[in-house]
């Protein structure tokens, strides 16, 4: 069992008083909060440790550039990678997906190629990938939910033909909180010839994962939503596939030579790496991770389940209401609409009592529509959140439906 009131100790901001309450936060699957190891650790970065890194011989450089590829190593480590040089830096999930469509897609997708989605897909494992069947005159096909939030397995594999190149599927839906049968899914886009990447946005905070075990081709997350810094995240690729893709963007450090009649390209990691990276973001991440593995995943998904099951129970009881994502397989997101209620208003009527959740269309609008609604109003759990915590937010919906209503 986990002892949270020590958890919560550590996170600075949870103590904020906000609109004179205490503040609930349930965002979390737009951002986690940070802990202090992970803000003393960037503290420390720069008042030790920063220089530029791979560029210069002095003793600052050296040691930044040992950070960052320390932290490179934790994040392969988490992820089960078999290759720290299989690990890419990222400003997050969104370019770690652009960097596959960008690199991977603009290499071997051609007219007539078929991309294979899911409807719940957010729109950074959605544009990409119009942008490149845009200007490839590829094909893009959507695999279709039930009305749970599960996808339809037999639906998903009759979409595949020979023409099938990439499927890209999110791991645990950021609006219905759906986790996808990710190994299920990799088997099959693999018996069709395809590759398959997973959006890790959401799964890496929730559920263990080993991308050899998955056997995904690509897995991409963002650092912000498992308490690190903002601003950085990783593409996890095997390494002949990244080895046969060419450069997403040019700049320092990704080249080998340069010259007037053409450069050639560093080894990898570092071709997919163009400019001073983000060396104080890597560093954060490493420190979360390292908090993470600290705590213990399996506690953190039991604590989340745990609290996702109360909430789920105590909103039974509130009239009106019907909860957007009943998947059997589900984590940490209590997608809801009140009848009667724009989830905004909700979600101000919340905030007044210092609840913070999110409304809207979460970035995934193809996926409101399969639902015929506008939005929807969002808690999401993290280990720091409490039961009672739960019972304030509970409170508080019944309160904003009886305003509403
Ligand atoms: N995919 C999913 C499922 C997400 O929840 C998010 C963030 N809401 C993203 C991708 C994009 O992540 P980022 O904005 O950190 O790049």
């Amino acid at each position: 069992m986990l002892n949270i009131s020590q958890i919560r100790a550590q996170f600075p901001i949870l103590d904020l008083e906000v609109r004179g309450k205490p503040l609930v936060y349930l965002d979390n699957a737009a951002t986690t909060q940070k802990p202090r190891a992970v803000l003393e650790r960037i503290q420390k970065y720069y008042e030790c440790e920063n220089a530029n890194i791979h560029r210069a011989v002095h003793f600052l450089s050296e040691v930044a550039t040992r950070r960052t590829e320390e932290a490179r190593v934790r994040v392969a480590r988490f992820l089960g990678a078999r290759d720290s040089h299989e690990v890419i830096f990222t400003r997050g999930c969104t370019e770690g997906i652009n960097l596959v469509a960008g690199s991977w897609g603009r290499a071997n997708i051609g007219a007539g190629d078929e991309i294979i989605l899911t409807e719940m897909e957010h729109h950074s494992n959605i544009v990409p990938w119009q942008i490149l069947a845009a200007e490839k005159g590829a094909t893009i096909k959507v695999a279709p939910i039930n009305d749970d939030g599960e996808l339809l397995l037999d639906e998903f594999e009759a979409l595949f033909s020979e023409k099938t190149k990439i499927v890209s599927v999110v791991h645990l839906s950021n609006s219905l909180g759906t986790i996808n049968p990710a190994k299920t899914l990799v088997e099959i886009a693999h018996r069709h010839g395809a590759l398959i990447l997973l959006d890790g946005a959401q799964s890496v905070s929730h559920i263990p994962v080993d991308v050899q075990d998955l056997g995904c081709d690509f897995f991409v997350f963002s650092s912000h939503k498992i308490y690190g810094p903002t601003g950085i995240g990783a593409l996890w690729a095997r390494r002949e596939l990244l080895e046969a893709m060419p450069p997403y963007q040019g700049g320092g450090d990704m080249i080998s030579s340069v010259k007037w009649s053409g450069s050639t390209w560093n080894e990898l990691p570092y071709k997919f790496e163009a400019g001073t990276p983000n060396m104080e973001g890597a560093i954060g991440l490493a420190a979360a991770l390292e908090w993470v593995e600290g705590v213990g995943l399996d506690n953190i998904a039991a604590h989340e389940a745990h609290l996702l099951e109360m909430a789920t129970d105590a909103v039974r009881d509130v009239p009106d209401l019907t909860l957007i994502g009943r998947a059997k397989e589900k984590a940490s997101v209590l997608s809801f609409v009140l009848k009667g209620a724009h989830p905004n208003d909700i979600g101000t009527l919340l905030d007044a009592r210092g609840v913070a959740i999110r409304t809207g269309h979460h970035c995934t609008q193809p996926l409101m529509d399969r639902f015929g609604l506008p939005a929807t109003a969002r808690a999401s759990f993290a280990v720091y959140n409490t039961e009672e915590e739960v019972e304030k937010f509970v409170e508080a919906l019944h309160f904003a439906r009886e305003m509403l209503v």
